[in-house]
Protein backbone atom coordinates (compact mmCIF):
# COMPACT_ATOMS: atom_id res chain seq x y z
CA UNK A 1 0.00 0.00 0.00
CA UNK A 2 2.35 2.91 -1.17
CA UNK A 3 1.43 6.33 -1.37
CA UNK A 4 -0.81 8.40 0.89
CA UNK A 5 -2.10 5.99 3.54
CA UNK A 6 0.04 3.50 5.19
CA UNK A 7 -1.24 1.16 7.24
CA UNK A 8 -0.51 2.08 11.28
CA UNK A 9 0.70 -0.67 13.91
CA UNK A 10 -1.87 0.33 16.40
CA UNK A 11 -5.31 -1.22 15.96
CA UNK A 12 -7.72 0.43 13.91
CA UNK A 13 -11.37 0.00 13.23
CA UNK A 14 -13.06 3.27 12.31
CA UNK A 15 -12.89 5.84 10.00
CA UNK A 16 -14.27 9.57 10.86
CA UNK A 17 -14.99 12.01 8.54
CA UNK A 18 -14.92 15.45 9.52
CA UNK A 19 -15.69 18.78 7.76
CA UNK A 20 -13.58 22.32 8.89
CA UNK A 21 -16.32 24.53 9.27
CA UNK A 22 -14.98 27.06 6.80
CA UNK A 23 -15.36 28.14 3.20
CA UNK A 24 -12.43 30.48 3.03
CA UNK A 25 -9.84 29.70 1.03
CA UNK A 26 -7.32 30.92 3.21
CA UNK A 27 -8.52 28.31 5.42
CA UNK A 28 -8.14 25.70 3.20
CA UNK A 29 -4.23 24.69 4.50
CA UNK A 30 -3.09 22.34 7.09
CA UNK A 31 -1.31 25.24 8.40
CA UNK A 32 -4.41 26.92 9.84
CA UNK A 33 -6.11 23.93 10.94
CA UNK A 34 -3.22 23.04 12.94
CA UNK A 35 -3.32 26.35 14.36
CA UNK A 36 -6.53 26.10 15.60
CA UNK A 37 -6.11 22.83 17.12
CA UNK A 38 -3.26 24.13 19.16
CA UNK A 39 -5.20 26.83 20.10
CA UNK A 40 -7.78 24.60 21.49
CA UNK A 41 -4.71 22.92 24.05
CA UNK A 42 -4.16 19.97 21.24
CA UNK A 43 -0.42 18.96 20.46
CA UNK A 44 -1.00 18.72 16.95
CA UNK A 45 -3.46 19.09 14.49
CA UNK A 46 -6.24 16.29 15.40
CA UNK A 47 -6.86 14.80 12.08
CA UNK A 48 -4.69 12.62 9.93
CA UNK A 49 -5.75 13.85 6.64
CA UNK A 50 -7.00 17.10 5.59
CA UNK A 51 -8.93 17.27 1.77
CA UNK A 52 -8.55 20.34 0.32
CA UNK A 53 -11.66 21.82 -2.24
CA UNK A 54 -8.76 21.06 -4.92
CA UNK A 55 -9.55 17.79 -3.94
CA UNK A 56 -5.57 17.57 -2.73
CA UNK A 57 -5.03 15.23 0.18
CA UNK A 58 -2.94 16.24 3.03
CA UNK A 59 -1.42 14.37 5.62
CA UNK A 60 -2.07 16.21 9.28
CA UNK A 61 -1.24 14.34 12.77
CA UNK A 62 1.28 11.31 11.54
CA UNK A 63 -0.86 8.41 10.93
CA UNK A 64 0.22 6.21 13.96
CA UNK A 65 -0.38 8.74 16.72
CA UNK A 66 -4.27 8.20 17.80
CA UNK A 67 -6.23 11.54 16.64
CA UNK A 68 -7.67 14.44 18.85
CA UNK A 69 -10.95 14.43 16.68
CA UNK A 70 -14.01 12.68 18.19
CA UNK A 71 -13.82 13.42 22.11
CA UNK A 72 -14.47 9.59 23.67
CA UNK A 73 -14.31 8.15 20.26
CA UNK A 74 -10.45 8.49 19.17
CA UNK A 75 -8.94 5.18 19.79
CA UNK A 76 -8.67 2.75 17.03
CA UNK A 77 -9.73 5.68 14.54
CA UNK A 78 -8.52 7.53 11.34
CA UNK A 79 -9.76 11.03 10.98
CA UNK A 80 -10.21 12.56 7.66
CA UNK A 81 -11.12 16.20 7.42
CA UNK A 82 -12.50 17.79 4.48
CA UNK A 83 -12.78 21.99 4.19
CA UNK A 84 -15.88 22.95 4.02
CA UNK A 85 -18.75 24.97 6.19
CA UNK A 86 -21.69 24.80 3.54
CA UNK A 87 -22.95 21.72 2.20
CA UNK A 88 -23.16 22.71 -1.44
CA UNK A 89 -19.84 24.47 -1.39
CA UNK A 90 -18.19 20.67 -1.14
CA UNK A 91 -16.41 20.45 -4.52
CA UNK A 92 -16.55 16.85 -6.51
CA UNK A 93 -13.24 16.63 -6.77
CA UNK A 94 -13.02 16.47 -2.75
CA UNK A 95 -15.54 13.47 -2.60
CA UNK A 96 -13.98 11.45 -5.15
CA UNK A 97 -10.39 11.69 -3.10
CA UNK A 98 -12.20 10.67 -0.09
CA UNK A 99 -13.47 7.85 -2.04
CA UNK A 100 -9.95 6.74 -3.18
CA UNK A 101 -8.64 7.24 0.52
CA UNK A 102 -11.39 5.31 2.12
CA UNK A 103 -10.79 2.32 -0.55
CA UNK A 104 -7.46 2.74 -0.07
CA UNK A 105 -8.02 1.89 3.95
CA UNK A 106 -10.98 -0.11 2.99
CA UNK A 107 -8.82 -2.45 1.46
CA UNK A 108 -5.37 -2.32 3.56
CA UNK A 109 -8.09 -3.22 6.39
CA UNK A 110 -9.65 -6.12 3.99
CA UNK A 111 -12.91 -4.17 4.80
CA UNK A 112 -12.38 -4.98 8.87
CA UNK A 113 -13.44 -1.26 9.45
CA UNK A 114 -16.45 0.54 8.77
CA UNK A 115 -16.94 4.56 8.29
CA UNK A 116 -18.62 6.78 10.18
CA UNK A 117 -19.50 10.77 10.84
CA UNK A 118 -18.27 12.78 13.39
CA UNK A 119 -22.32 13.28 13.90
CA UNK A 120 -22.73 9.82 15.19
CA UNK A 121 -20.63 9.99 18.21
CA UNK A 122 -20.80 13.79 19.05
CA UNK A 123 -24.22 16.47 18.91
CA UNK A 124 -22.77 17.94 15.68
CA UNK A 125 -23.80 18.33 12.19
CA UNK A 126 -19.95 17.82 11.34
CA UNK A 127 -20.04 16.44 8.21
CA UNK A 128 -23.01 18.65 7.14
CA UNK A 129 -22.73 16.68 3.40
CA UNK A 130 -24.06 13.02 2.66
CA UNK A 131 -20.57 10.84 3.56
CA UNK A 132 -23.01 7.88 3.31
CA UNK A 133 -24.24 8.30 0.07
CA UNK A 134 -20.58 9.64 -1.32
CA UNK A 135 -18.61 6.65 0.34
CA UNK A 136 -21.44 4.30 -0.10
CA UNK A 137 -21.83 3.03 3.01
CA UNK A 138 -23.96 0.07 4.25
CA UNK A 139 -26.39 0.91 7.89
CA UNK A 140 -23.49 -0.54 9.77
CA UNK A 141 -20.74 1.85 7.75
CA UNK A 142 -19.34 -0.89 5.52
CA UNK A 143 -17.61 0.21 2.41
CA UNK A 144 -18.51 -2.11 -0.48
CA UNK A 145 -18.87 -5.00 1.27
CA UNK A 146 -19.57 -7.19 -1.75
CA UNK A 147 -22.18 -9.54 0.58
CA UNK A 148 -23.42 -11.44 -2.72
CA UNK A 149 -19.90 -12.86 -3.25
CA UNK A 150 -19.36 -13.72 0.68
CA UNK A 151 -22.50 -15.49 0.25
CA UNK A 152 -21.36 -17.11 -2.76
CA UNK A 153 -18.11 -18.42 -1.16
CA UNK A 154 -20.21 -19.60 1.59
CA UNK A 155 -22.92 -21.57 -0.56
CA UNK A 156 -19.91 -23.76 -2.09
CA UNK A 157 -18.54 -25.97 0.12
CA UNK A 158 -15.66 -27.61 -2.31
CA UNK A 159 -12.95 -24.63 -2.51
CA UNK A 160 -10.46 -24.32 -5.20
CA UNK A 161 -6.55 -24.33 -3.50
CA UNK A 162 -4.97 -21.23 -6.04
CA UNK A 163 -1.43 -20.12 -6.37
CA UNK A 164 0.73 -17.51 -8.04
CA UNK A 165 0.11 -18.65 -12.09
CA UNK A 166 -3.20 -19.68 -12.09
CA UNK A 167 -5.86 -18.15 -14.04
CA UNK A 168 -9.93 -18.07 -13.99
CA UNK A 169 -12.91 -17.06 -12.81
CA UNK A 170 -12.00 -18.49 -9.00
CA UNK A 171 -9.18 -16.27 -9.05
CA UNK A 172 -11.54 -12.90 -10.21
CA UNK A 173 -13.34 -14.62 -7.16
CA UNK A 174 -10.06 -14.04 -4.75
CA UNK A 175 -9.14 -10.81 -6.15
CA UNK A 176 -12.54 -9.64 -5.28
CA UNK A 177 -12.43 -10.51 -1.82
CA UNK A 178 -8.68 -9.14 -1.48
CA UNK A 179 -10.05 -5.47 -2.93
CA UNK A 180 -7.75 -5.78 -5.88
CA UNK A 181 -8.22 -5.50 -9.46
CA UNK A 182 -10.18 -8.61 -10.90
CA UNK A 183 -8.44 -9.45 -13.95
CA UNK A 184 -8.38 -13.76 -13.04
CA UNK A 185 -4.88 -13.36 -13.54
CA UNK A 186 -2.65 -14.77 -10.19
CA UNK A 187 0.08 -12.50 -11.03
CA UNK A 188 2.77 -10.65 -8.23
CA UNK A 189 -0.24 -7.84 -7.17
CA UNK A 190 -2.08 -10.97 -6.02
CA UNK A 191 0.58 -12.50 -4.19
CA UNK A 192 1.53 -9.88 -2.56
CA UNK A 193 -1.55 -9.19 -1.35
CA UNK A 194 -2.85 -12.92 -0.38
CA UNK A 195 0.73 -12.37 1.32
CA UNK A 196 -0.07 -9.57 3.33
CA UNK A 197 -3.66 -11.19 3.95
CA UNK A 198 -2.45 -13.97 5.30
CA UNK A 199 0.42 -12.06 7.82
CA UNK A 200 -2.22 -9.91 9.11
CA UNK A 201 -4.27 -13.66 10.05
CA UNK A 202 -0.64 -14.60 11.55
CA UNK A 203 -0.69 -17.51 8.61
CA UNK A 204 2.46 -18.28 7.00
CA UNK A 205 3.02 -16.06 4.30
CA UNK A 206 2.86 -17.91 1.44
CA UNK A 207 0.74 -17.56 -1.98
CA UNK A 208 -0.98 -20.72 -1.16
CA UNK A 209 -4.80 -19.82 -1.32
CA UNK A 210 -6.10 -22.73 1.23
CA UNK A 211 -9.62 -23.64 2.40
CA UNK A 212 -8.76 -21.89 5.48
CA UNK A 213 -7.64 -18.47 3.54
CA UNK A 214 -10.81 -18.76 1.58
CA UNK A 215 -12.96 -18.85 4.66
CA UNK A 216 -11.48 -16.16 6.57
CA UNK A 217 -11.73 -14.17 3.14
CA UNK A 218 -15.32 -15.18 2.71
CA UNK A 219 -16.51 -14.14 6.79
CA UNK A 220 -15.96 -11.11 7.26
CA UNK A 221 -15.96 -10.07 10.87
CA UNK A 222 -18.29 -7.37 10.80
CA UNK A 223 -20.69 -10.23 9.56
CA UNK A 224 -20.30 -12.33 12.37
CA UNK A 225 -21.08 -9.70 14.76
CA UNK A 226 -24.17 -8.70 13.31
CA UNK A 227 -26.05 -12.06 13.51
CA UNK A 228 -24.52 -13.59 16.29
CA UNK A 229 -26.66 -14.06 19.21
CA UNK A 230 -24.92 -14.48 22.64
CA UNK A 231 -28.03 -16.86 24.04
CA UNK A 232 -26.99 -19.52 20.94
CA UNK A 233 -23.58 -19.29 21.73
CA UNK A 234 -21.84 -21.93 24.00
CA UNK A 235 -19.67 -21.55 27.50
CA UNK A 236 -16.29 -21.61 26.74
CA UNK A 237 -12.86 -22.15 28.78
CA UNK A 238 -9.03 -23.33 28.54
CA UNK A 239 -9.00 -25.94 26.73
CA UNK A 240 -12.27 -25.15 24.45
CA UNK A 241 -12.05 -25.97 20.86
CA UNK A 242 -14.15 -25.18 17.55
CA UNK A 243 -15.74 -22.42 15.32
CA UNK A 244 -16.98 -20.79 18.81
CA UNK A 245 -13.36 -20.55 19.96
CA UNK A 246 -12.99 -18.86 16.57
CA UNK A 247 -14.80 -16.10 16.74
CA UNK A 248 -14.34 -15.75 20.45
CA UNK A 249 -10.79 -14.86 19.12
CA UNK A 250 -11.64 -12.72 16.38
CA UNK A 251 -13.52 -10.42 18.54
CA UNK A 252 -10.38 -10.38 20.62
CA UNK A 253 -8.68 -9.60 17.57
CA UNK A 254 -6.51 -12.49 17.97
CA UNK A 255 -4.36 -15.01 16.13
CA UNK A 256 -7.61 -17.50 15.02
CA UNK A 257 -7.38 -21.17 15.36
CA UNK A 258 -9.75 -22.24 17.12
CA UNK A 259 -8.15 -23.49 20.29
CA UNK A 260 -8.86 -21.53 23.33
CA UNK A 261 -4.91 -21.53 24.83
CA UNK A 262 -3.06 -19.42 27.23
CA UNK A 263 -2.96 -16.58 25.08
CA UNK A 264 -6.76 -16.73 24.29
CA UNK A 265 -6.92 -17.14 27.92
CA UNK A 266 -5.28 -13.76 28.94
CA UNK A 267 -7.21 -11.73 26.73
CA UNK A 268 -10.39 -12.84 27.86
CA UNK A 269 -9.35 -12.30 31.98
CA UNK A 270 -7.82 -8.90 30.50
CA UNK A 271 -11.18 -8.21 28.79
CA UNK A 272 -13.03 -9.39 32.08
CA UNK A 273 -11.54 -7.55 34.78
CA UNK A 274 -11.77 -4.25 32.43
CA UNK A 275 -15.04 -4.85 32.49
CA UNK A 276 -15.18 -5.33 36.22
CA UNK A 277 -15.71 -9.04 36.62
CA UNK A 278 -13.43 -11.56 38.18
CA UNK A 279 -10.41 -12.63 35.78
CA UNK A 280 -11.05 -15.91 35.28
CA UNK A 281 -10.75 -17.55 31.16
CA UNK A 282 -14.03 -18.78 31.40
CA UNK A 283 -16.42 -16.98 28.79
CA UNK A 284 -20.27 -17.38 29.85
CA UNK A 285 -23.43 -15.78 28.33
CA UNK A 286 -23.02 -12.45 29.76
CA UNK A 287 -19.76 -12.33 28.98
CA UNK A 288 -20.55 -13.36 25.21
CA UNK A 289 -23.27 -10.49 25.21
CA UNK A 290 -20.65 -7.88 26.89
CA UNK A 291 -17.80 -9.05 24.11
CA UNK A 292 -20.76 -8.39 21.07
CA UNK A 293 -22.00 -5.28 22.65
CA UNK A 294 -18.55 -3.47 22.96
CA UNK A 295 -17.37 -4.60 19.36
CA UNK A 296 -20.89 -3.40 18.19
CA UNK A 297 -20.35 0.27 19.90
CA UNK A 298 -16.92 0.26 18.69
CA UNK A 299 -18.16 -0.30 14.85
CA UNK A 300 -21.38 1.07 14.73
CA UNK A 301 -22.54 3.47 17.00
ZN1 LIG B 1 -15.97 16.80 13.21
Amino acid sequence: MSGIFKKPTRRVDRVFIHCSASDHANHDNIATIRKWHLARGFSDIGYHFFIHKSGKVSKGRPIKKIPAAQRGNNTGTIAICLHGLLKEKFTQAQYSALRSLCTKINNAYFKNISFHGHREVAAKACPVFDYKKVLKLDNYGSLGLDSSIVRGVEATSDFTELNYGDQGDEVKKLQKLLGIKADGDYGKKTLKAVKEFKQQHNLYPSGIVTKQVWQLLSKPILENIRIADASRLPDLQMGSRGKSVEFLQELLFLKVDGIFGSNTAKYVKAFKEEHGYYPSDIVQQHIWKLLLEVRRIEHYE
